[in-house]
């Protein structure tokens, strides 16, 4: 299996050095919650989810830590805007992050942690009062600053000269500073800010020193993997591992160091100063939490990704297809001659092996879907293949690939997702037909051009999970969750709609 390392530059042969056999530990940089997260987020932690669920696959047991930066000049500034506390803010937006990423599959093992900056200050001060007492550190008025002339490799991650620093916006001298490329461990508290008491008076944390003390408390002095977007190579991870090897003296805090392209809208990049951000909840009104992934792992992770309807689009059409060939009957029940799926697992894994090469993985298991819907026709079975297919995108990929039952009558489509139980179907038959009354009914408010009363009905639905969505041809009708047969009787009625229960179902 090989890896590009940002740190060396090229693609390395990966043999994690870990003490313990077949453990690899992963750090990734969390977020910092004053906002709901966007796409980009969503694209480094999709990849770094596939590259921890490739990593099991290969039997390896995963350590994983990823941070919440839970106190931040972003989320003190926000908070006051609203006039709320900090925390709260913070918390808000914790939640908020976790049901993204729950709605995304990202997987949450029971061996992960996700330590906060705000609970871990007591590491944090044990790791700045180490880099003082080693002279990698000073005070100055309230805050601490790392001296980076002391640090001899420091540049050696994103491969620049302290000149060349020198000469870039990062170089913002504070008076205090005795140089100013060093960077703030601690900083002093202003009036009204949140603080934490310290040797070195009331104050936060900076960024950079939260990560080293995570990784430091949670999977000791040396890790294998270390991840993040490539705009955090500099100056944050470059300052994470001046930090981490000046307080441990051990060479190299990271083997790997990996880092995902970023994500743009068009030539731009995507930013909330440019207005044209795009969150994940409202990304998830819009596309499946599989053709968001799929969007994703269509091309590499070290690549930068643009954002565009089409490109989600034609990620949604790939989602279908997966699913129609996991989701088929085979005739052939299993026996006789078989569609064989060998070739596509071993492409699949070489290409996963090769830098994690998703797009290409993906290009494979769209030929084996491909084959399978194909092999119904030459009368091969392929049972035995879908479930290559199916696990090999779920386990892997972390698709759902969701099984989607699709019934019409008359002007209305009903798409109904997840298996269903046969009992669930029952009540499903009550409830679709109350639910097709009332679609019947708005389409001939449409007709009429009672656009009001249409629209009302649309609204009422919505409020309880039933979701319309109008084609030239038909209405198609999904459920976010599946409504109660009161509840529906009572709405039709409210809104003065004749309804008889049809006689084979027994009123
Ligand atoms: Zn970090």
């Amino acid at each position: 299996m090989k890896v590009y390392n940002t740190l060396s530059g090229k693609k390395e042969e990966f043999t994690p050095p870990s003490p313990v056999k077949d453990e690899v530990k992963i750090y990734v940089c969390g977020v910092t919650p004053y906002d709901d997260a966007h796409i980009g987020h969503a694209m480094s932690y999709v990849i770094f989810d596939v590259i921890r669920r490739y990593l099991k696959f290969r039997d390896y047991r995963v350590k994983y830590v990823q941070n919440v930066t839970d106190i931040d000049d972003k989320i003190i500034d926000r908070a006051n805007q609203r006039g709320i506390p900090p925390a709260e803010l913070a918390q808000k937006y914790t939640d908020s992050f976790e049901e993204d990423m729950k709605a995304l599959n990202i997987l949450k093992a029971e061996t992960d942690v996700y330590p906060r900056a705000t609970e871990e200050i007591g590491k944090i001060i044990e790791v700045i009062a180490g880099l003082i007492d080693k002279g990698f550190a000073y005070p100055a008025g309230g805050s601490v600053y790392f001296r980076v002339r002391k640090d001899p490799d420091y540049g050696k991650l994103s491969h620049r000269s302290l000149d060349a620093m020198m000469s870039g916006e990062c170089a913002i001298g504070g008076g205090e500073k005795e140089d100013p490329m060093d960077f703030a461990l601690w900083k002093a508290s202003k009036p009204d800010e949140p603080f934490w008491e310290s040797p070195w008076g009331e104050g936060r944390p900076g960024w950079h020193i939260e990560c080293s003390a995570m990784s430091l408390k949670y999977l000791g002095e040396q890790i294998d993997i270390h991840g993040g977007g490539q705009d955090l190579i500099f100056p944050h991870h470059e300052n994470e591992i001046a930090q981490s090897e000046s307080f441990t003296g051990k060479k190299p805090f990271v083997k790997y160091w990996l880092h995902n392209g970023l994500l743009q809208f068009g030539e731009d990049k995507m930013s909330k100063s440019l207005g044209n951000l795009v969150t994940i909840k409202q990304a998830l009104t819009k596309y499946s939490p599989d053709a968001i992934r799929i969007f994703i792992l269509n091309s590499h992770y070290r690549s930068p990704l643009t954002y565009s309807e089409e490109a989600l689009g034609a990620a949604k059409s790939g989602a279908a297809k997966l699913r129609q060939a996991v989701s088929r009957q085979d005739p052939t029940g299993g026996k006789g001659k078989a569609l064989d799926a060998k070739p596509y697992r071993q492409r699949f894994i070489d290409s996963m092996d090769d830098d994690f090469n998703t797009a290409k993985a993906l290009a494979t298991l769209f030929d084996l879907a491909r084959e399978i819907n194909e092999a119904g026709d030459s009368g091969l079975s392929f049972s035995k293949a879908q479930n290559t297919l199916s696990s090999l995108a779920r386990e892997v990929l972390g698709l759902t690939l969701p099984e989607m039952q699709i019934i019409s009558s008359g002007k209305v489509t009903f798409r109904i997702s997840g298996k269903l139980s046969a009992k669930a179907t029952v009540i499903l038959g009550a409830v679709n037909t109350r639910v097709k009354r009332l679609v019947e009914e708005r389409l001939r408010c449409r007709k009429e051009k009672n656009w009001q009363r249409a629209d009302e009905i649309r609204k009422r639905l919505a409020e309880l999970g039933v979701i319309l969505e109008d084609t030239e041809t038909r209405t198609v009708v999904s459920y976010k969750s599946i409504p109660s047969e009161a509840d529906l009787n009572s709405l039709l009625k409210e809104l003065g709609i004749d309804f008889k229960d049809s006689p084979e179902k027994g009123g």
